[in-house]
């Protein structure tokens, strides 16, 4: 297309947005009376939805990507994002404009030129911080983030659970325990939609790995899965109650999860209620059929073979296979859930109005300054102190070398749909190459918070020297020559592939090995995805798990080395010595691709290390501070529930935070309760408990009830799940409750 011809389809595109809000009519509850808030959001969504004409159902059950991308040009008013979904304005509907998600606002293949948001810590550095009050913050931040920028429906709430620790996207979810993941997926839902925009939670369900997401079958026993994966979920819609729910791209028990009656309809919508919409991931839609199975709108549709909720849906309308009322019924619960989160009262800004009005539409004002410091925070309570032999917190007036990891230059991000281009713009871009569907993505982006820059600023007088730490006997040489070595090592992960095995990649652990044998004082700081084999670990002074922190995450990890911050991050996965301590998934393969038999069942992550007789390297739930934490007065009450209650006390000379942790113990170990709470040195708190009657249970699949049996239950209260320091026991009830 010539510029002119470009230009003057641009002006055709405006003048007929105009031109349709010119026929719009004024959102009055005559006109129109699902505008009255006074309504139920179910009755304002049936009263609209009875207006709507069959083409209107069907432009909100299927959409595009909102960029440019295999040939389709996205419309003039789509603001540019994940996903676009026309507005339909004679009915007062707006636009649905999607976009990822949990780390903050992407802007992928840089659709909205030049634009940027606040790059969060990775969620498992949230998952680390246990801390809902964290996840709220940071999900209203994205939100209002959102709004600004004209976007209503944020990806967020990736809480897969952490199954198998070579998952490319654990950094985009929060761990292993279904009670921490839950917890916070479901405040970072409440901090996202508390700004009138939508949340998703996904992927739903068991998207364990990114091996062969499309295809694998994920095989596990029902049971095994309300008590684990599905828990985080059910316990997520509670607290959060999302707007939507995405469906995965994986199989579980055969179906594929977009198009999987027990998932969606039973589990979901019946048996927790869940009234808002179930969107497909981006290229998971096989069949016109999923519908049925109760999946409500296909994304992403440039991705799937065909637009199966478009020609094949109506095709199956027409033969009755689709019914009439289950079309209304998706309709129903998209404009649901824009009515119950306020989206319909409280509309974002449109590009459409913009346009209209003769305005231009660039992002709201966002206060970039405020919301770093929130992203600092975040990375602050999430960074894990490993290992500390008395060096940490550093003084100034050491001579310090820094090694390895563009430490000179940022912090590492992960990489695919959920990377966010930061604040100030990334300040190192490593391609990676490589082919596959997410190719294009695969690049390291350093975030531009230098830890070498941070360190520097806090040395004091004393020199600071940087080595690349490209090769091991330069890097060495470097260390020799100072008091401490702070060495960075790398761990790059991204949506699409999976690690091939535990090890820090391109020699990192021979540097290390190096750097240690020359300086016995060396500090090691990961910024990695999840969990890494740390084969030096009894050479080396302390190590740092610092996750990929986020625009702030140089200077918190520097805080944090001088003990401006007193750490206080646990791990949210356990940390095996090597892949020899996995689950023996057993793999094979059916007509549709390979197969993953779950032998874990529940039993995730620190629940099966507890099973064998291997300890992990570090526990979930592992986490120290430079201030030490004493339990005491532990109190157990049994009868229809279970609550616990005891004495925290900071027995250090620092203020800190501490996580207490409460864990059913005995024949099962399982987290039962935390808080996470600061102390000043000396202080005591009197922490109370109530547990989840559902982690007392078990799940009975052919009754479909939680049970359990009158009995003595054990609990411990611990720094960890491998280090208890209260144990006590009570009498608990029978129970049979539904789900
Ligand atoms: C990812 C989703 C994401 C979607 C839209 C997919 O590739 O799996 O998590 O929300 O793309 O970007």
């Amino acid at each position: 297309m010539s510029r002119n011809a470009a230009k003057l389809s641009i002006f055709a595109a405006v003048l007929l947005a105009g031109s349709q809000l010119a026929n719009t009519p004024a959102r009055t509850a005559d006109a129109m009376p699902w505008a009255n808030p006074a309504l139920s959001p179910d009755q304002r969504a049936s009263l609209l939805e009875a207006q709507m004409t069959d083409a209107e159902r069907l432009q909100l059950i299927h959409g595009i990507m909102g960029m440019p991308i295999f040939g389709t040009v996205p419309p003039a008013d789509a603001i540019g994002s994940a996903g676009h979904f026309p507005a339909i304005p004679r009915l007062g509907i707006p636009a649905i404009e999607e976009s990822d998600a949990s780390i903050g606002i992407t802007d992928p293949t840089n659709v909205r030129p030049g634009d940027v948001a606040t790059a969060f810590p990775s969620s498992a550095a949230l998952a680390a911080g246990f801390d809902p009050a964290m996840a709220y913050a940071q999900g209203q931040v994205i939100g209002a983030e959102a709004r600004a920028k004209g976007l209503n429906v944020v990806l967020d709430g990736g809480m897969n659970l952490t199954r198998d620790l070579l998952n490319g996207r654990n950094f985009e979810y929060l761990g292993e325990d279904p009670l921490l993941a839950g917890t916070l997926a479901g405040n970072a839902t409440k901090g996202i939609q508390s700004n009138h925009v939508i949340s998703t939670m996904k992927h739903f369900a068991v998207n364990a790995q990114e091996t062969a997401r499309h295809t694998v079958n994920e095989i596990a026993d029902p049971a095994a899965l309300r008590e684990s994966d599905l828990l985080a979920f059910e316990i997520a819609n509670e607290i959060g109650q999302p707007g939507s729910v995405m469906c995965s791209y994986n199989r579980v028990n055969g179906p594929w999860a977009c198009g999987d009656d027990w998932l969606l309809n039973q589990v979901l919508k019946q048996d927790w209620g869940y009234p808002g919409w179930v969107m497909s991931d981006w290229g998971a839609v096989h069949s016109a059929d999923y519908a049925n199975n109760g999946l409500d709108q296909e994304s992403g549709q440039q991705l799937d073979s065909q637009t199966y909720f478009d020609a094949p849906l109506r095709a199956e309308l027409a033969s009755g296979k689709i019914s009439h009322a289950r079309l209304s019924n998706m309709v129903q619960r998209i404009l649901r859930s824009i009515f119950a989160v306020g989206l319909y009262d409280h509309p974002v800004p449109s590009k459409r109005q913009a346009i209209a009005d003769g305005k231009g539409f660039g992002t709201g004002a966002i206060d970039y300054e405020a919301h770093k410091k929130i992203a600092g925070r975040a990375a602050d309570g999430g960074i894990v102190l490993l290992k500390n032999e008395g060096l940490l917190p550093l003084t100034a007036g050491k001579t310090i070398a820094v090694i390895g990891g563009h430490a000179e230059a940022g912090v590492l991000a992960g990489a695919g749909s959920s990377y966010v281009t930061p604040y100030g713009g990334a300040v190192t871009i490593v391609a990676i190459g490589g082919t596959g569907e997410m190719a294009s993505f695969n690049q390291m982006a350093y975030e531009p918070s230098s830890p070498y820059v941070a360190i520097d600023q806090r040395a004091g007088k004393t020199k600071v020297v940087f080595d690349d730490g490209r090769y091991p006997s330069s890097a060495a040489k470097t260390a020799a020559g100072a008091d401490i070595a702070v060495v960075f090592a790398t761990q790059f992960a991204g949506e699409g592939q999976d690690a091939p095995d535990l090890s820090l990649p391109d020699g990192q652990d021979a540097m290390i090995e190096a750097v240690a044998a020359t300086n016995p004082h060396t500090i090691v700081v990961l910024e990695t995805g999840g969990a890494v084999k740390m084969p030096w670990l009894s050479k080396v002074a302390g190590v740092l798990e610092a996750w990929y922190p986020g625009e702030d995450g140089g200077q918190a990890i520097a805080r944090v080395l001088y003990g401006e911050v007193n750490p206080s991050g646990h791990l949210p996965m356990s940390f095996p010595r090597d892949e020899s301590a996995f689950p023996a998934w057993q793999t094979g393969k059916d007509q549709f691709g390979p197969t993953v038999t779950l032998v874990e069942g529940s039993d995730v992550g620190y629940r099966w290390y507890n099973r064998q007789t291997t300890k992990p390297l570090f526990p979930f739930g592992y986490g120290l501070s430079y201030s030490n934490f004493g339990y005491s007065n532990l109190q157990v009450t049994g009868g229809n529930g279970l609550s616990v209650s005891f004495d925290v006390t900071n027995q250090g000379k620092l203020a800190g935070a501490d996580v207490p942790q409460l864990y059913l113990t005995g024949k099962y170990l399982r987290l039962l309760g935390w808080q996470k709470l600061t102390l000043a040195p000396g202080a005591t708190r009197h922490v109370t408990l109530s547990v989840d009657p559902r982690l007392l249970a078990d799940f009975d699949s052919k009754h479909n009830t939680w049970t359990r049996a009158a009995g003595k239950v054990e609990v411990a209260v611990g720094h960890s799940s491998a280090d208890f320091a209260l144990r006590g026991d009570a009498g608990l009830t029978a129970i049979s409750v539904k789900p």
